[in-house]
């Protein structure tokens, strides 16, 4: 079995590494360097279609600055993270699903099942979610 220290030195080696030698997914869709299905944007962040959505309704609202993880935040971030609740919040209702219910998620490295180490919000709804999530 391995260790635990160093699971989470690999797990850190593999998430610097990909965001190396790609470049950061979310920054260039942030600044159209990659095209994307954008729904919203202002000055702090963009919303967009999931490329494989788990819910008729499946968007990520993502911030413009770049920051890995919740992990990553200062309190400084803090009023920013407001923010990005508050235009999830909007989007489902916009998208008809205030009443019926949504659900927003921030999926925070391996455990928490990230994929792409740019902080990001999910807001997904349109369909009744389980509990616990998997
Ligand atoms: P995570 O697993 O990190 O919480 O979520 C990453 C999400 O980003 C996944 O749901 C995945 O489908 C989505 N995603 C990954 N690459 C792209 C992309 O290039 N465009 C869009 N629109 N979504 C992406
Ligand atoms: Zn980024």
């Amino acid at each position: 079995m391995i260790p635990f220290a160093v699971k989470r030195l690999l797990y850190y080696a593999y998430q610097k590494g990909m965001t190396k030698m790609f470049g950061c997914i979310f920054c260039q869709i942030a600044s159209h360097e990659k095209p994307s299905t954008l729904y919203y944007e202002d000055e702090q962040c963009v919303a967009l279609r999931d490329i494989h959505p788990h819910s008729p309704m499946h968007i990520l609202v993502v911030p413009r600055k770049h920051l890995a993880s919740l992990n990553d935040i200062t309190a400084e971030d803090e009023p920013l993270l407001g923010h990005l609740v508050a235009v999830a919040a909007r989007i489902a209702k916009e998208k008809g699903t205030a009443a019926s219910g949504f659900r927003i998620v921030i999926n925070t490295n391996a455990d928490g099942g990230q994929t792409v180490f740019h902080l990001h919000l999910h807001v997904m709804g349109g369909r009744r979610m389980t509990w616990p999530p998997g």
